[in-house]
């Protein structure tokens, strides 16, 4: 089965992002992808990469995600998270958190992370 990887990220992650998923874009192409709003608006544009698209973080993206992890429907989650700058939606990002250690699904929160994250996914789907 393909990967199931949800992406999300703050704003001052969003380049961030773009920036990873164009190194593992071919790799990427061939996942079911999920992101929030913003974040996959992006990734469509920028990278013409397939998304689901939840709605934004702040008005409960992060928590569509979280059910359908909770449903068993997302194996990874990509979160780069700015931890700098305070969020209104804090209680639904470690909602989010929690549900992955409570299912046990990686969840990478920095770029260093995502990389250990998604060369792994890539070298098994190899
Ligand atoms: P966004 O949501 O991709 O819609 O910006 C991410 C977030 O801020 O949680």
């Amino acid at each position: 089965m393909k990967p199931r990887i949800a992406l999300i990220a703050h704003d001052k992650k969003k380049d961030d992002m773009i920036a990873l998923a164009a190194e593992y874009v071919d790799f990427l192409r061939g996942c079911t992808l999920s992101a929030t709003g913003t974040t996959g608006g992006r990734l469509i544009n920028e990278l013409g990469l397939e998304v689901t698209r939840m709605h934004s973080g702040p008005v409960g993206g992060d928590l569509q995600i979280g059910a359908h992890l909770v449903n068993g429907e997302i194996d990874c989650v990509i979160f780069l998270r700015d931890p700098m700058t305070p969020q209104p939606h804090e209680p639904d990002i470690n909602a989010l958190v929690r549900a992955c250690d409570v299912h046990n699904i990686p969840c990478a929160t920095n770029v260093a992370s995502a990389h250990l994250v998604l060369s792994q996914l890539q070298s098994t789907a190899d």
